[in-house]
């Protein structure tokens, strides 16, 4: 298999654990980041190639906390995902059925009896945007990893540095940190509404 992570870093990709402890696993696990660069490599065997810059991906938004009404705008919240569980994302040049297809999937995804949760629309990015967010510290923000599964081929998570976990956990300082690096990431977001 051709541009393909080694064994150790695809069984990080492979992780079964909680979900929501999926992004600080991946950052924390990693064994090679010197020999794999695994942003520029196939992660899993159903890939069809790595996640170029260029590349939109989308992700799924719901009400309410993805949105503020007030403002008419996303909310931070858009991007918490990428600090728990990774933020899922579709890659459109890889979507079979093009946006139509990728909205209904997440209207379906979002009203899966759980929480109190509704489909609000999909968010627009490229993979580069969001790799070219930086912490205070010139640190990368986040990463863009492609996670395709033999269901969903154009499947890609996008995964933050640090400040992972329950946001209520944080240190303050961590957690303004976590903050601005969201709004950051929401900002390169195009929204469109179901
Ligand atoms: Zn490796």
């Amino acid at each position: 298999m051709e541009n393909l992570v080694c064994d150790s870093c695809r069984s990080v990709f492979d992780y079964s654990g909680p979900a929501y402890k999926y992004a600080q696993y991946v950052i924390d696990n990693l064994p090679c980041e010197k020999v794999c660069d695994c942003e520029a490599l196939r992660t899993t065997q159903f890939s069809p190639e790595p996640i170029a810059c260029e590349e939109n991906i989308v992700s799924c938004t719901c009400l309410p906390q993805h949105w503020d009404a007030a403002a008419q705008k996303l909310t931070h919240m858009a991007a918490e995902n990428a600090f728990t569980q990774g933020l899922s994302v579709t890659r459109m040049k890889f979507a079979q059925g093009g946006m139509e297809s990728v909205m209904k999937s997440c209207k379906g995804f979002t009203n899966k009896p759980k929480k109190n949760e509704s489909p609000l629309g999909v968010a627009t990015f490229t993979a580069g945007s969001a790799r070219a967010i930086k912490l205070i510290s010139g640190e990368r923000g986040y990463f863009v990893f492609d996670t395709a599964r033999a269901k969903s081929v154009a499947h890609g998570d996008v995964i933050a540095t640090k400040y992972f976990g329950d946001f209520a956990n944080l240190p303050t300082v961590d957690r303004l940190h976590r903050t601005i690096l969201q709004t950051a990431l929401t900002i390169c977001m195009t929204h469109v509404r179901h």
